[in-house]
């Protein structure tokens, strides 16, 4: 088994995914299952999602990763505060992080997340937490309002550069609340141009908008894609041949394996998921045994330079 980091989770837990994002998954599942004839509530379903987001230690999300052999995981916290209710704010969820990464310790990266639209005192805010709490990167969720370019990010991407920081920015579809437009991939190519130092990673851009997301990765040394979400995209149907494909056109050096863990969540947990990726006969298909290593966890070693080797919270 060769050494295996998944590139993007969350803890699976109400105190941090907010209960607005939950009920607007759910809807979107229900209309699925409503199609099919096996309908329930809308409450229901945000009820048994809600009941599945209560690890709020991170305790089975480690079992989980023992299971499925992954030895590391980057915890995503994105900022969702300027658009829906949050139960805590950004810093009580970078501290809470911090205590999750110091009981489980060498299991975790933690990147926090920011809005440009808070201001300054926001830049301030993420220099304090990523001081205090040893964070490992940025994460941006365009869709709550902005573009990844906004001016109003060059502050935080200063402070990324100046500290070997990566980005890591959502791109697709999301909830159905939030916006669309500003989670296209292309509006990272200003960021990316003007900071070639700092690594971006685009969330889910080696799953959907899979092509332009290619170039950028392609052409732009600083530019990376994940796969987080593959088992649970509903426009792919058969994610192991749509990641086989990707993986056959020349950018096994810049793609990194993430699940977005509980959003991912397959019956068989994530043991079932990483069997399927490893030891199935489609997704490694005529992939050289050196680009699988890259795939599952060189790249993102990459991807967070110094920060990556022994991890940050056993500095
Ligand atoms: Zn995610």
């Amino acid at each position: 088994m060769p050494t295996l980091y998944d590139a993007h989770c969350h803890v699976a837990s109400t105190d941090f995914i907010p209960r607005r994002f939950m009920a607007d998954v759910a809807r979107n599942v229900q209309r699925r299952l409503q199609a099919r004839g096996t309908a329930s509530s809308p409450d229901r379903v945000l009820a048994g999602y809600a009941a599945q987001h209560q690890d709020h230690q991170a305790d089975r999300l480690v079992r989980e990763m023992d299971l499925a052999g992954v030895d590391r995981a980057v915890l995503m916290v994105p900022d969702f505060g300027l658009r829906m209710e949050c139960p805590l704010t950004l810093e009580e969820m970078a501290r809470r992080h911090h205590e999750i990464r110091s009981r489980h310790p060498g299991r975790f990266w933690v990147f926090i997340g920011a809005d440009p639209r808070r201001g300054p005192e926001g830049v301030r805010a993420f220099e304090r937490m990523v001081e205090a709490y040893r964070l490992d990167g940025l994460k941006l969720y365009p869709p709550c309002g902005y573009s990844p370019s906004d001016d109003g990010l060059y502050p935080y991407y200063e402070v990324c550069a100046a500290r070997s920081l990566p980005v890591f920015v959502h791109t697709g579809p999301t909830a159905g609340s939030l916006d669309y437009a500003p989670a296209h991939p292309l509006l990272i190519d200003r960021a990316a141009r003007d900071f070639p130092s700092v690594n971006f990673v685009l969330g889910h851009a080696g799953l959907t908008h899979v092509d332009i997301a290619g170039y950028l990765a392609a052409h732009r040394p600083n530019v990376y894609l994940d796969i987080g979400g593959f088992a649970s995209t509903p426009t792919i149907p058969d994610w192991r041949a749509h990641l086989n494909r990707l993986f056959r056109l020349g950018l096994n050096h810049k793609v990194v394996f993430g699940t977005d863990w509980p959003l991912s969540r397959l019956a068989g947990g994530l043991s079932r998921l990483v069997d399927e990726i490893v030891h199935g006969p489609t997704v490694f298909a005529g992939v050289p045994r050196r680009e699988r290593e890259l795939l599952l966890g060189g790249n993102l070693l990459t991807v967070l330079g110094a920060r990556g080797g022994s991890g940050s919270d056993r500095l």
